[in-house]
């Protein structure tokens, strides 16, 4: 096995607390399956903007492009908040993302059976279980078409266009039934295509891909449906396949049923292996420093990397396991609940690193 090669971008905020976490669960399971791990630095964000001037300097992306995976922790703070727009912390993010070709985006959704108290949504609705993936298209659509002011009949108008090519479509289905095929089999192709246009093409060409994966059912919803149906019966879900503005929307909606932030991992992949694996969270500044913040979600951001940049199924589950294990252990005040002893950021790491080591012994 050739050598598993992470860059770590730490980023901002709690991003340095999390990351640290997460790398020493990754050293574990490469020291108990003799993986050699090699371990590489960079800067994004405000901590790259305070040292180099720039959210993003291209020897960070050339780090990238050498290592196999990336993680990143979080970047943003209020004391960037006044730069423009493209020295902000959040452009180093946006542009990683493009500048690794990152065009998939996977959020996993779900509720761990000992977490079911924590979420918003009562037990009768989530007692079949809630196991969602959101694979959200994240290079095109209305965030990157033409845009502008103009003036319609004298009145000052503005306009954002979505627009998107076969191409486009045709890949992150794929990546979508790919994903499906290893899960429960199901695609629900996200949209609105009672109205728009790029909707249609979508519906086409996600079609023209299902031929391709008999075994896996397809079905359409529009997104406004889509968006009561995860509050009304999250389990109909699988693998929810949509376009990049429906899934930045219905990914965060989906992520709020598991009922805390800090427990949801991503994984930004594009046509290689090279992936980018990061917590849906940002950089909590109110709680960063004070080894509160929850690890999990960049812990279980590692599981995903493991499975989807290197081909480790059994690590990755693994990982998952001692995560879903340390929720009874103990928990960070996220997740704070009498029945359970509140522990740090440190302390939850500590206890996932030991339990994987020995259950990949
Ligand atoms: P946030 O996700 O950082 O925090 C929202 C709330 O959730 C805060 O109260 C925070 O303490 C809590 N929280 C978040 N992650 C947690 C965890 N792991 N454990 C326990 N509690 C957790 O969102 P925000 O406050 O809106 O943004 C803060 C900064 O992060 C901003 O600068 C924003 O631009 C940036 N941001 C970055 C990313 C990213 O790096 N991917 C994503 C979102 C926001």
């Amino acid at each position: 096995m050739s050598a598993l090669k992470v860059c770590v971008l730490a980023g901002d905020g709690v991003g340095p607390e999390i990351t640290a976490e997460a790398v020493k669960v990754l050293k574990a399971v490469c020291a108990v399956r003799k993986h050699e791990l090699v371990l590489t630095e960079g800067l994004i964000g405000g901590a790259a903007v305070d040292a180099e001037g720039i959210p993003l300097s291209p020897a960070t992306v050339e780090k990238c492009r050498a290592a196999g995976a990336v993680l990143l922790g979080a970047v943003g703070g209020p004391q960037y908040d006044s730069l423009p727009s493209n020295l902000r912390p959040e452009a180093g993010l946006l542009s990683i993302r493009t500048k690794l070709g990152l065009f998939a985006n996977l959020r996993p959704a779900k509720i761990f059976s000992v977490l079911k108290e924590t979420s918003p949504l009562k037990n009768s609705i989530i007692d079949n279980g809630v196991d969602i993936l959101v694979v959200r298209e994240l290079t095109g659509g209305i965030y990157f078409g033409e845009k502008g002011t103009t003036e319609v009949d004298g009145e000052p108008s503005a306009y954002d266009v979505m627009m998107y090519s076969e191409y486009e479509v045709e890949r992150i289905a794929k990546v979508a039934f790919e994903a499906a095929r290893k899960r429960n089999h199901k695609v629900t192709c996200v949209d609105k295509a009672n109205v728009l246009e790029s909707s249609k093409l979508w519906r086409r060409v996600v079609t023209r891909v299902a031929d391709n994966y008999p075994e896996v059912e397809l079905c359409y919803m529009y997104v406004d449906n889509a968006a009561m149906q995860l509050l009304r019966n999250p389990s109909q879900f699988d693998v929810l396949l949509t376009e990049n503005m429906f899934g930045d929307i219905l990914s965060d909606e989906a992520s709020m049923l598991v009922g805390s932030i800090g427990m949801l991992p991503s994984a930004s992949t594009g046509h290689g292996t090279l992936g980018l694996y990061e917590p849906i969270h940002g950089s909590a500044p109110d709680i960063a420093g004070q080894g509160i913040v929850n690890p999990l979600a960049t812990i279980l951001s590692v599981a995903m990397m493991l499975r989807y940049s290197f081909g480790m199924e059994d690590e990755a589950s693994a990982v998952e396991k001692a995560a879903e294990e340390s929720l009874n252990y103990g928990r960070t005040p996220d997740l704070a609940n009498p029945a359970y002893s509140s522990k740090s950021t440190a302390e939850i790491g500590d206890f996932v690193t030991a339990r994987v080591s020995e259950i990949l012994k």
